[in-house]
Parts: C-alpha cells; structure tokens; sequence
C-alpha cells in the first residue's frame, strides 16, 4: 500500500480522493492555486503546495511544477482526478519518468482513447459498434459536407479532441452546415487546439448510457454495471442515475460485455467509463446502442456506481495502483437499489446558466443524503473553475424512494448570495415524465418553461419575505419585528393593516415594487428566513429570493376598505407626490418621510383617488399622524 499521495486537483474530487486515502492511513499533498490558498481542499490535506497563479494553465494544469512538488515532498504517487490533467497522455508518463506512481491507465491507453476518432476506429477493430459516421482524414469542407450528405441530417459535429460538451454542433440541413462546420471548428482549435472534428449520425430521442470498468496490473478487467446520464443541458450531465431505468437483463448483459471488450483493446488498468449513446425511441435494444468514447479516469458521477455495489472506486484505484489485485471478481459484483445523482452549480438557470461566482455566506446541504463537497459556508465559488460546488447522492431499495430522497435534500439546499442550480434539480426531480421513468437527453430543453421557477412559488416566497420583514403581532396588526438586530429591523416600516380580509405588503423581490397577499392567518411556511445587509432572504424548495429592506423599497401597505395612511414613526416629510382629489394606482408614491436618517416612501394601496392630504413638504409628523386617505373610486 501507498504511504503518500499528492492530489493534482482540487474541488470536491480533491476532497474526495483525501478524504478516501486518509481513512487509508495514507499521507496528503494538496496542490493549490493562488485563488485555493484558503480552499477546502488545502485544509483538508495533510499537507499543500503552492502550484501558481490562479488561471489554470498557470497551475492545475502546469505538470512540471505538479511533479516537482510531488518529489519535493517525497509524495510516491500522483491521483489526477476528472478535468485538467487527468487524461493527458504526456502527463502520465512524465509521472513514470519521474519515478512515481501513475493513479490511472497506461499513458498509451490514454492516448489511444484521446481522440475521438481514432478512438472510435480502434473500437471498430475491435468489434464494437459505434456511432455511425465519417472519421476520415480527409478535413475538406467539401469532403466533409458530402459526407454529412451520405449520413443524412441530422448530423452532429464533433471536435475529434472535444471533451465537456465542448466543440459539438448539430446540423438540421446542407444549408447550415459550412456555417456550422466554421463554428466548430473555431471553437475546436481554441479550446482543445486541434481543428479537427469528425461528423456523427445524430441520434434522435438519445440517451446517454455509460458502463463503468475497472482492470488491474494481473490482467482482471470487470464493469461494475451501467449508469444513465441522460439529464444534460448543453450536452453537460446535471443528474445521473444506476442502474438505468428500463434497462433490461439480457441488454445489460450484452452492453457490460461490450464495454469489457472495450477496454481490453486498449489493456485498461484502473477505472475506466465507456460512454454508449442509444436510441431510445423504442427502448433500450442492443442493436441501437454505439460506442461514443471512452474516458480514461475517474467519471464526476463514480458515487452512484459506488452505492449501487458498495464499492469504493477510489479505494480501488489506490490498491491497484498499488500493485494489488482487484477485490472482487465479476461475479461478486451485483446491483443493490438504486441511486441517483445530482451536480450543485454555482450557475444561475433563469440567466442561460450564466456561472454565479463569489462569497458562500451562507452554504447549507441538509445532511440527508451523500454529500460529495469541494466547499463549505464560508467558501467561494470562483471564476477561474468550474462552477460545480458539489454532488449529492441518494440510495435507496427503489428508483421512486431514491428519487424522492434525493429531491428532498434538494429542496433543503440553501445558498447565498452565490446563486445555484437547487431549485431547478428540485423541480427536475419532482417531474412526473422524469418519475414515470427514462427521459432522453433533450427533456431538459423540451421542459422548458415547465423547470423554470413557478410564479406560484414566486409569490409565495415573496409572501414569505413579507412576513419576514414585518411580523405580526397578536391582534393581527403589523407590527416591526423585535426579535432582529440592525437597522433593517429596528426601523419601523410604514406597514400598516387593519384586521382586513386581504391583507397585503410591498415588496421587492429584485423586479421593483409588488404588491403581494399575505397567507391566511400569515402562515409561515417551513422556509428559512436569513436576514442579509440590506434585506431578507427566503429560500424554499432551493431557490433563493431575496427582498429590499432599503429605504423606498420597504414593505408598506394598507387594507382594502381602508385607505388611511399614517406615519409609522416620528419624522419629517421630504416629498409629496400627489395632490388633493388626485387619481393615484396601487403602489403610487405618495409621500415620502425621513425619519432615524432613511427616507421611506408610503405608497397607495389600491387604486382610487386621494380624498385627504394632511401634510405639506418639510412638516414634521408624529407618529400615527394622518398622512393621506385614499378612497376607492366609485
Ligand atoms: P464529451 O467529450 O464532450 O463528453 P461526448 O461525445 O461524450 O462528448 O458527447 C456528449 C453528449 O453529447 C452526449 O452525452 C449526448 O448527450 C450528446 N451526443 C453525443 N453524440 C451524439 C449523437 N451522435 N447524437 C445525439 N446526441 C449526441
Ligand atoms: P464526466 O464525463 O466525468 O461526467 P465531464 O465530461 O462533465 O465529466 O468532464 C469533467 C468536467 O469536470 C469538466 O466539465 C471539467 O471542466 C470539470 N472539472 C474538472 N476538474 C474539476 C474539479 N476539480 N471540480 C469540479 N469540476 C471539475
Ligand atoms: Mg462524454
């Protein structure tokens, strides 16, 4: 066994493999950037090395330094993780000519499976079925436009080099494809620095089928089943799940055994995910499954594999770096429950996904499920990385429980000011199409508007924040509330409410002033309340919403059938934006009042006209003071 590991990563993969090799009784090194300095994964080791500036071609993925602080700290091995370095062939070997342990494949297993392309002829050799499609040389856009002509449209481009979801474009018809073929390749050569690309079938009703293997240096080679990956956005997986849903036996059979013979064409060692696209537009039937690529290490979704066998991957990839055997042969592996994955991003779903990047003032993930975290409160989510914060994992006897498990612990997500993707793995999770059983890779678009945040929720949580910000006392009339510090809840607010039969508040939920009826009996619902500089935040079922306290935005009101204004303090009056007999509309300025060095506006509470007008510009007002009355017209 290893006595000492460096961790070329960082994350929560970084945290993971740790975590795994100190239960080992092994010694960590942790490598950082200037950005990680603080990061968890640098508390976490035993031990961290300062690897450069925070971009990652001036760390993560400098090599040369990773390797020179692997031997100065007397580190025996090297783990890579997911991303970065971990399936760079010269990488690897740079790690065996260094003389230390290689936690992966064989740097020429690597290589053989680094290009799409050539990946995808070994596997034809090999008798593997692939995607149909065109894998010349021949890089011409004339060649390539007949080509695509011949596999008939759809037709997806790929970068032979692509990785991530990167470099791919699908093509409906010959009228897109020079434009789109343009695109690719541009995109190709600046993320991956080869132009190249080769051209698929595009596979309708896709789904997304992976068979995870394992080998060792004794010549055993086993999969440790399948798993479905199918919920993507932007060709990303987001939730992933095992076994797959509607897979049956004998399909099973023939997919591991394939995958198997897969990764002996290349004499794999350690793990290994062999990704399979299928069409699904009539179940899952061998003869509609291809290989799409292999990746050459440890996959983000290795966990859901991990509760279905009970296996520890990275324990594995320890001990058969090792030199030890495998522990277990295939036939001591077997399929127990279910378990269902899904990725927590920093990213805000209602803006494009656009990654979300700052302080994690408030981080929580109720423990109730497996919680794989590269942070913790406190944290950051930074620009320079990618924007996954964590991974949750369910387990349970059936697809429904694990499903019903994982949403729940969702739900319970709350973050902030880093704005997440919770909310949206919630309502994916509680679909019924997503329940019913599989979905393919394009149920995330087709949902559309249906993931999206509901304005019923919307609503509510603004009620929420309203009854957040102005609590009720016992008689029902709003009162401030008591029991918070600062100025935010000592001010008074100009909520006023009668024992009314709609009682409403203003409030500002970052789309300006709305009007928003209070709950019956102002029912608080299960939601956590946080009190933020400058207002409050609600989170529910993984959203986050959070309400202006700020001068001009606080929640001010009245009661239908009253429209009697007052002051709700002591103070002076520095505006008047109405005059007597004028017709004003729900949420109308009237008057604005400077009291405790903040300016507040008393807005109308209802349409009507102003029927009363009790103050001028600059007089002072007690509190209780009548203001202004409203009456409704008519
Ligand atoms: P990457 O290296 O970026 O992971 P993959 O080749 O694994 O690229 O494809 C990523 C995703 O793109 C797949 O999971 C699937 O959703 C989609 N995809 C890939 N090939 C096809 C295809 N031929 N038809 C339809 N969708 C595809
Ligand atoms: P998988 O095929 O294992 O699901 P992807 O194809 O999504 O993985 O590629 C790995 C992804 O992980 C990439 O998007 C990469 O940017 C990202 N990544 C790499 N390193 C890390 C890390 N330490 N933490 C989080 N994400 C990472
Ligand atoms: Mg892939």
């Amino acid at each position: 066994m290893l006595q000492s590991l460096l961790i070329a990563n960082r994350g929560e993969i970084a945290c993971r493999i740790i975590r795994m090799a100190r239960a080992l009784g092994i010694r960590t090194i942790a490598v950082h950037s200037d950005a990680d300095a603080h990061a968890r994964h640098v508390r976490l080791a035993d031990e961290a090395v300062h690897i450069g500036a925070s971009s990652p071609p001036e760390s993560y993925l400098r090599g040369d330094r990773i390797i020179a602080a692997a031997l100065d700290r007397g580190a025996e091995a090297i783990h890579p993780g997911y991303g970065f370095l971990s399936e760079n062939g010269d990488f690897a070997q740079g790690v065996i000519d260094a003389g230390l342990i290689w936690i992966g494949p064989e740097p020429a297993s690597i290589r053989a499976m680094g290009r799409k392309d050539a990946a995808k002829r070994l596997m034809q050799d090999a008798g593997v079925p692939v995607t149909p499609g065109y894998l010349g040389e021949d890089q011409s856009p004339a060649r390539l436009h007949a080509a695509a002509a011949a596999i008939g449209w759809p037709v997806l481009i790929k970068a032979v080099a692509g990785g991530g979801g990167k470099g791919m474009r699908r093509v409906d018809d010959a009228e897109q494809f020079a434009a789109a073929l343009e695109a690719c390749r541009r995109e190709a050569a600046s993320a991956f620095g080869d132009d190249r690309v080769l051209l698929e079938k595009y596979i309708r009703s896709p789904r997304h089928i992976e068979v995870q293997l394992f080998g060792d240096r004794h010549g055993n080679l086993v999969h440790l089943f399948e798993r479905d990956c199918s919920i993507q956005r932007r060709h990303q997986k987001i939730i992933e799940e095992a076994p797959a849903p509607g897979m049956d036996e004998a399909t099973r059979g023939w997919l591991c055994d394939t995958a198997v013979r897969a990764g002996r064409a290349v004499e794999y060692v350690g793990a290994g995910t062999v990704e399979f696209i299928a069409d699904a537009s009539d179940g899952l039937r061998a003869n509609r499954i291809w290989f799409m690529e292999m990746n050459t290490r440890l996959q983000v979704e290795h966990p859901v594999t991990e509760a279905i066998t009970g296996v520890d991957l990275v324990e594995w990839q320890i001990r058969v770096a090792s030199g030890e055997p495998l522990p277990m042969a295939q036939d001591g592996l077997s399929i127990r429950g279910h378990a269902i994955e899904a990725r927590l991003c920093a990213e805000d779903p209602a803006d494009g996904f656009r990654p979300s990047v700052g302080p994690l003032d408030h981080f929580v993930v109720p423990p109730t499920a497996r919680i794989d975290s590269g942070v913790e409160q406190g944290d950051a989510s930074s620009r320079f990385y990618d924007p996954m914060l964590a991974k949750i994992i369910a387990h349970a006897a059936s697809r429904e429980q694990a499903i019903q498990a994982l949403a729940a612990t969702c739900g319970g997500i709350e973050v902030w000011p880093v704005r997440t993707n919770a909310g949206l793995l919630h309502r994916l999770l509680r679909h019924p199409r997503f329940a019913r059983g599989p979905v393919d890779t394009g149920f995330v678009e087709a949902a559309g508007d249906m993931l999206a945040l509901s304005s019923v929720q919307r609503v509510a949580m603004l009620a929420q924040a309203a009854i957040g910000l102005v609590r009720p006392d016992d008689t029902g009339r709003g009162a401030p509330r008591s029991d918070a510090s600062g100025d935010v809840w000592t001010a008074r607010t100009g909520f006023r409410l009668n024992a009314a039969d709609d009682p409403f508040v203003f409030v500002d939920g970052g789309g300006g002033l709305e009007r928003v009826s209070l709950p019956p009996g102002w029912q608080r619902r299960a939601v956590t309340a946080l009190p933020v500089p400058g207002g409050i935040v609600v989170f529910d079922e993984g959203e986050a919403l959070f309400a202006r306290t700020d001068a001009g935005a606080r929640a001010v009101g009245g009661s239908v059938g009253d429209g009697v204004i007052v002051a709700p303090m002591p103070g002076r009056i520095t505006a008047v934006g109405v005059a007597m007999g004028a017709r004003v509309t729900s949420g109308q300025m009237l008057v604005t009042l400077e009291a405790m060095k903040m300016e507040q506006a008393l807005i109308a509470p209802f349409d009507g006209v102003v029927a009363a007008l009790g103050v001028v510009v600059g007089a002072q007002v007690d509190e209780g003071a009548m203001l202004v009355r409203i009456d409704k017209e008519g």
